[in-house]
């Protein structure tokens, strides 16, 4: 039964995070005016916007003008109700589940955004980074005996690690290539994921984006002939890393760096 409740849960806040993907780009504000289509610009009734149901029940058209909806407040709806009973077997119901939900849910309306416009937000980037040494804090105040967040040192580590890293590799990338490569919205990323998962975060995020990263550059290069200039963006490999090391990763560190 909680599982359901939980899946509910993620889903109706998936579909808040579909309303901050599709606003943030465009500078509008998240909570006005209510929710409406982006093509006709009139309001969605209460019943037509229930996550998921009302998608396959309207499929994917606006009641008013019948313009398609993206596929994607699907995805999103889906993906969110998910990560929330994924989070909830993985940790139980308390502090640790809380801030990791709150720290996906930053990472779905990135990656989403990257995908669609290419870019990172710093109004999500620069809070979160701010937002994950804060928790930090409160939980080694708080639930030290409970917490599977970072040490607030770590927390701090992490952020210089993951900037100071990316900023460090893409000052060489540019003076050896006089390409600008990875872009400063996926350094302010890194460095909210070591600021909520900690320093040992930030290797295995980039081991595996790059991993993931260029499995699925090589399979759009074969499957569209794009050539080796292809620019995938690199947010939502950068969020996979994190979302892996936050159900496996931290088991790891448990077993080899008891002390973090
Ligand atoms: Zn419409």
């Amino acid at each position: 039964m909680s599982y359901i409740i939980q899946f509910l849960f993620g889903a109706v806040i998936g579909s808040f995070l579909n309303v901050c993907i599709f606003r943030i780009p465009n500078q509008q504000s998240i909570a006005h005016p209510p929710s409406r289509c982006p093509n006709c610009l009139n309001p969605i009734a209460f019943y037509d916007n229930i996550p998921l149901v009302s998608f396959i029940l309207l499929r994917a058209r606006c009641r008013s003008c019948s313009n398609p909806i993206s596929f994607r407040y699907f995805v999103v709806e889906l993906l969110m109700g998910v990560m929330a009973v994924a989070l909830y077997y993985h940790f139980g119901f308390g502090l640790n589940f809380v801030v990791q939900f709150i720290f996906v849910s930053g990472l779905v309306v990135i990656s989403f955004i990257d995908l669609d416009v290419r870019i990172v937000p710093d109004v999500i980037s620069l809070p979160g980074i701010v937002l994950g040494l804060a928790l930090s804090l409160v939980a080694y105040f708080m639930a030290r005996d409970t917490t599977e967040l970072p040490s607030p040192l770590s927390s701090l580590i992490g952020i210089l690690a993951g900037g100071g890293f990316l900023l460090a590799t893409a000052w060489i990338y540019e003076k050896v290539t006089g390409v600008e490569g990875m872009g400063g919205g996926d350094i302010k990323l890194l460095a909210m994921i070591g600021a909520f998962l900690g320093w040992p975060a930030i290797p295995i995020t980039l081991f595996v984006a790059s991993l993931v990263g260029s499995v699925v550059g090589i399979a759009c290069m074969l499957l569209t002939g794009a050539g080796r200039r292809l620019a995938l963006p690199f947010a939502p490999f950068l969020c996979s890393g994190a979302v892996i090391f936050i159900f496996f990763g931290q088991d790891l560190v448990r077993f080899y760096l008891p002390s973090t």
